[in-house]
C-alpha cells in the first residue's frame, strides 16, 4: 500500500473513534472548537508534502511553538541556555509548579511552561516583545517558506486573561533570580507565541527543519536538531513521553490546541491535528494516528 493510500485509509479509521479527548477549555477561546477533528500532513526528504483530512484547517500551535523558540534560543546563546534550564523529564503535568521550589527556580526542561517560560525570557534580552515575536514567527516562516504564518490575537488575549498559573510561575521564577524582564512582559510574549496559528501542512513543512530532510531551508546546524529531537523524545510531551515514545518511537511535540509536530530523523516531518486531548493534555486521536503511521512506515528510532 502506498503512504498516501495508508493516509487516506487512516482519516477515515479516525473518523469512526468513539472518544476524541477533551478540548482544553482553561484558554477561553479554545474552548469553543469540536474535538470530532482530525488532519495530518507529512513532509518527505523529496519536498513532497503528502495529507489527508483537514490538513490545511489552521490551528492554535500552543506548546509545538516552543520548540521553534528553543531552537531561536538555541541559535542566540546555544549551551549558555543549560545554566538557566534543564534536559530532563519533568514526569510532571506541563504547567506544574512543584519541581521549582526544590530546584531553585532552573525548571527541567526547556518545554514544561516553567522552562518555556524561561526560553522567553532570554529571547527578549535586548528586544522589545514585538521583535521578539518576529524573531520567533520569522524563523517558523523562513522553515515552511510561508510568510502567510501568523498570530491569532483573540487567542493570546483570551489566554492573557486567564493565564493566573503561568503568570504565577514567571513570579514564581524571577523570586529566584531566574528571569530577568517583567513577568507581565515575558508572559505577554509568550502567549502570543503559543498563539501562532498553522495547518497541518504548515507546520508540517516548518518541521523540516528539525528533521533536517534534503528539501528543509538551512536554518539549524545538526547539532542543534539532533539535541532539539532529543528533548521532543524525552520531554514532548510532559509526563506522557515515555507512554509516546513506547507507542510511536519518535521525537515528537504537542500543543493543547491538539497539534503534534513529530520528526522521522532525516526522513519525514508529520503534523497531525486532533483538539479532544488525553489525560496528560497531549491530542488523543493524534497519538493513535501516530501509532498507526510509525507501526505503517517503520520509522521508529528505534528500528
Ligand atoms: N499556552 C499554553 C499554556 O501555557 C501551552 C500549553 C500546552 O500547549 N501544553 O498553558
Amino acid at each position: 500500500m502506498t503512504l498516501d493510500r495508508f493516509l487516506q485509509d487512516l482519516d477515515r479509521d479516525i473518523r469512526a473513534a468513539a472518544d476524541w479527548g477533551k478540548v482544553a477549555d482553561y484558554i477561553p477561546e479554545l474552548g469553543g472548537i469540536a474535538p470530532d477533528q482530525f488532519g495530518i500532513a507529512v513532509a518527505l526528504a523529496d519536498g513532497q508534502v503528502l495529507t489527508a483530512g483537514q490538513a490545511d484547517q489552521e490551528f492554535s500551535i500552543q506548546s509545538v511553538s516552543k520548540v521553534f523558540a528553543l531552537a531561536c534560543v538555541l541559535g542566540r546563546i546555544g549551551e549558555q541556555l543549560w545554566l538557566r534550564v534543564g534536559r530532563e523529564p519533568s514526569g510532571d503535568r506541563f504547567d506544574s509548579i512543584l519541581l521549582l521550589e526544590q530546584e531553585k527556580g532552573r525548571p527541567r526542561n526547556p518545554f514544561i511552561n516553567a522552562g518555556a517560560i524561561v526560553v522567553t525570557d532570554e529571547l527578549l534580552r535586548g528586544r522589545s516583545p514585538q521583535l521578539t515575536l518576529a524573531e520567533i514567527l520569522g524563523f517558523v516562516r523562513a522553515a515552511a517558506e510561508d510568510d502567510d504564518i501568523h498570530i491569532d490575537k483573540a487567542v493570546a488575549r483570551s489566554e492573557a486573561r486567564t493565564g493566573y498559573r503561568n503568570a504565577a510561575l514567571a513570579h514564581y521564577l524571577r523570586s529566584f533570580g531566574n528571569l530577568r524582564n517583567p513577568p507581565d512582559h515575558v508572559i505577554g510574549t509568550y502567549v502570543h507565541q503559543c498563539a501562532i496559528e498553522m495547518s497541518c501542512i504548515q507546520l508540517a513543512r516548518a518541521g523540516r527543519v528539525i528533521a533536517g530532510l534534503d528539501c528543509a531551508p538551512a536554518l539549524l546546524a545538526p547539532v542543534k536538531q539532533r539535541r532539539i529531537n532529543a528533548l521532543m523524545m524525552t520531554c514532548g510531551q510532559y509526563d506522557g513521553s515515555g507512554n509516546f515514545a513506547f507507542r510511536v518511537g519518535m521525537p515528537a511535540k504537542s500543543g493543547v490546541g491538539g497539534g503534534l509536530l513529530i520528526i522521522a530523523p532525516g526522513k519525514a516531518s508529520i503534523a497531525i491535528w486532533s483538539p479532544g486531548l488525553d489525560g496528560w493534555g497531549n491530542s488523543q486521536m493524534g497519538t493513535l494516528a501516530a501509532e498507526k503511521l510509525a507501526e505503517f512506515t517503520g520509522w521508529s528510532v528505534f528500528g
